[in-house]
């Protein structure tokens, strides 16, 4: 049997930063380490991320944030790095700080979406960012309360939110989304969605719904989008994926049937033989391309195309 292709960690889990869940309560603690010199403040604007020109997210430290007003939730701690606790938090900022003549970042680099940058970022980057883009992103749709609708307020470094009036606590929400290869034999089933780039193709994947296994989701949804039964499912690899707050949970599903019927979600799917996804893995096909790098697809298709069977 050919080993395991997988990385140990896939892009965007490994994060080096303790999250200080113990910390976050001691109030003291928090603001010495929110305004320590050696703090440093990973900034987003409408949701982008500051990209150095040397292909790094940029940072600002504390003496720079005079100059900023910083939007809701606040400086959200995300957590420290190495012995020397060295804290890091993500930052916010409105229309008026990245407009600013004195904007602290301004001639550096670039503000870009996530999906564009993290190609360029170092593994343990990625992650921290991917962390507080899904952070940041949950602060922004959650700010009234789910439970009564006043407006709720950013608690213990960001990690929650608080309405003053009922008394709720609202935690940030990872949604489950099953991410699946149907196999059969030497054939794999993959789809494309309308507006994705031209000939590429990927697992198919859905949300994970009330009352149902992954196994029953695996099944339901490969069933809907290509008209494909399924039999035995094989857990692979999970990977958090912050577009804007999913696990992706990476299966291997033995194909029971191999007619295809679409529904109205793909704009086809198709099977492709091992020696097709390893030639798009590789770049090399002649037609088709395979899913982004830093994908939970792309891992699956390494995981399956590396074996010889199964
Ligand atoms: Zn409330």
């Amino acid at each position: 049997m050919t080993q395991s292709s997988l990385p140990k960690v896939l892009p965007f889990a490994g994060s080096p930063l303790d999250r200080c869940e113990n910390l976050r309560r001691d109030e003291s603690a928090m603001s010495a380490m929110e305004q320590s010199e050696r703090a440093l403040f990973l900034p987003f604007w409408r949701g982008q991320v500051f990209v150095m020109s040397d292909g790094a997210p940029a940072l600002i430290q504390v003496k720079a944030l005079d100059t900023l007003s910083i939007a809701d939730p606040g400086p959200v701690l995300l957590g420290t790095e190495g012995n020397n606790a060295q804290p890091w938090f993500a930052i916010s900022l409105t229309e008026e700080d990245a407009a600013a003549d004195d904007f602290p970042l301004a001639g550096l680099g670039e503000w870009m979406d996530l999906r564009v940058a993290a190609p360029l970022f170092k593994a343990a980057d990625l992650a921290i960012v991917g962390r507080a883009a899904a952070l940041l992103s949950w602060h922004s749709r959650h700010r009234f309360c789910a439970n009564c609708g006043v407006l709720t307020t950013a608690a213990e470094g960001g990690i929650k939110r608080e309405c003053a009036d009922c008394g709720t606590e609202h935690f940030p929400r990872t949604d489950p989304v099953v991410i699946m290869l149907a196999v059969r034999g030497d054939q794999c089933l993959m789809g494309r969605q309308t507006g994705w780039p031209e000939n590429t193709y990927s697992a198919l994947a859905g949300f994970v719904e009330q009352g149902e296994s992954l196994e029953e989701a695996c099944a339901r949804e490969v069933g809907e989008e290509a008209g494909v039964s399924i039999g035995a499912v094989r857990y692979v690899l999970s990977q958090p994926w912050p577009f804007p707050s999913s696990l992706m949970i990476g299966l291997i599903a033995e194909a029971l049937s191999e007619d295809i019927t679409l529904d109205d979600e793909l704009e086809d799917a198709r099977w492709f033989s091992r020696d097709d996804v390893r030639a798009m893995l590789a770049g090399t096909h002649e037609h088709y391309h395979a899913p982004m790098s830093f994908s939970a697809a792309h891992h699956l298709l390494k995981e399956w195309a590396a074996k010889e069977d199964g």
